[in-house]
């Protein structure tokens, strides 16, 4: 780490842009590195004389699902792509902007071409016209790093040049959902779209557009190259698969943990080296600040798809944050509204208004539920995306499992 570190990101960008201090690249395997190693030897296969079927086939098989919150399955996004008249495009969502999330910078920036190798074999699978990858602005090192490795694919006629084209995001949390993403990349404000039509219909530029995250596109690569078991041959709990869970808060060792998907709380705790010393086991938001708060007595569920959503919660980008008894439940539920507060993009009232409504409220001593809760069904109910649909999920959770803090 340098100081760039501790700078803003506007004086990350102009220090940048200025050229007055560059960005602490670590060390990643670069392209020479990755090619010596066998690397893109699948794509050159593949493009030489592979069946694309034959590649969604492994892809379904791994049971590999989208890792950026949504968890569609990857195989399937590929054929109703395909299944749509060209030009198509592949756009890639970088804009990791979840708070507690940073399983994409981990990948970025030690083995880049696992997700470009990836990447240019998806766009070969629904024969994509050109590759956006939308890159957080707030990531310089990763955003140089792929500058020089796109670069170095040009070079070696792996692509032509241009066909990969790098778009910064300028720090939107909203820009990492899929359609307000696609409206950046034109050039236009960020805001979500209505649905239908879906993204692999009608998507960038009007035409049919693969979406995956980078770590969803790191397993793809691994995946054709080492075989669907990788993934498929992980049992636990009942689920199959890995999972990279980014872990912070109060535990002795916060990072990337690749855990198998059925992992719960107690696993990804023991993993991390259990609790920070001096601090119990509280809560736990397990999958980004959509996914609010559980307790720690709900220390038995896996931390995958679905099985959250009878509780009130979700996975997600698999985002998990430790509380301690020196935390306050309720002081972080506050704290998830007002970041979504400043994250609505505005464009429908129930989520504008409602979460800075949530706001004022939840700043009392004590909470008027009722109203709160009626707050909560409307912008469930009523708002256009995820973000104001979910945000009541923080506010719900710490009413039910933390009644005596509110
Ligand atoms: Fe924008 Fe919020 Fe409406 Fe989504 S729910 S479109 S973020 S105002």
């Amino acid at each position: 780490h340098n100081h760039i570190d501790h700078a803003t990101p506007a004086m990350v960008r102009d220090a940048i842009n200025t050229g007055d201090i560059h960005p602490h690249i670590p060390d990643y395997q670069t392209f020479d590195a990755y090619s010596a190693a066998g690397g893109y030897d699948t794509l050159k296969e593949l493009r030489r004389s592979g069946d694309w079927e034959d590649v969604q086939q492994k892809v379904l098989d791994s049971g590999l699902r989208g890792l950026g919150g949504a968890g569609f399955p990857s195989g399937k996004k590929w054929g109703f792509v395909r299944g749509n008249p060209g030009p198509r495009y592949l756009a890639v969502n970088g804009d990791e902007g979840e708070p507690g999330t940073f399983k994409d910078r981990y990948y970025l920036e030690r083995t880049p071409h696992l997700f470009l190798e990836g990447m240019l074999i998806a766009a070969w699978a629904v024969e994509a016209h050109r590759c956006y990858v939308y890159m957080r602005d707030e990531y310089p090192a990763v955003l140089e790093i792929l500058r020089r490795e796109i670069k170095a694919l040009e070079v070696a006629a792996l692509v032509e040049p241009g066909y990969v084209e790098l778009r910064r995001g300028a720090g939107a949390y909203i820009c990492g959902e899929e359609s307000a993403m696609i409206e950046s990349i034109e050039g236009k404000r960020g805001i979500p779209r209505h649905r239908p039509p879906y993204v692999a219909q009608v998507g960038l530029f009007g035409k049919p557009t693969l979406v995956h995250n980078i770590e969803t596109l790191h397993w793809v690569a691994r995946v054709c190259r080492e075989g669907p078991e990788i993934l498929s041959s992980v049992e636990k709990n009942g689920r199959t698969g890995l999972r990279s869970y980014s872990v912070s808060g109060r535990i002795a060792r916060p990072g990337i943990y690749v855990l198998p998907a059925g992992s719960t709380i107690t696993d990804i705790i023991e993993a991390s080296g259990g609790m920070a010393e001096g601090h119990v086991f509280k809560a736990y938001q397990p999958g980004g600040p959509s996914s609010g708060l559980l307790p720690a007595s709900i220390d038995d569920v896996p931390l995958d798809f679905d099985r959250l959503q009878p509780l009130g919660s979700f996975i997600g980008s698999a985002a998990v944050v430790v509380l301690s008894d020196q935390d306050s439940a309720k002081a972080a539920a506050l704290n998830m509204l007002r970041f979504f507060e400043d994250e609505s993009c505005g464009q429908c009232t129930p989520c504008r208004v409602g979460c800075e409504k949530a706001v004022k409220l939840m700043q009392a001593d004590t909470w008027d539920q009722p109203l709160l809760e009626e707050l909560c069904t409307a912008m469930a109910d009523a708002s256009i995306c995820g973000l104001g649909q979910a945000a009541p999920n923080p506010i719900r959770l710490t009413m039910k499992h933390f009644p005596e803090e509110v």
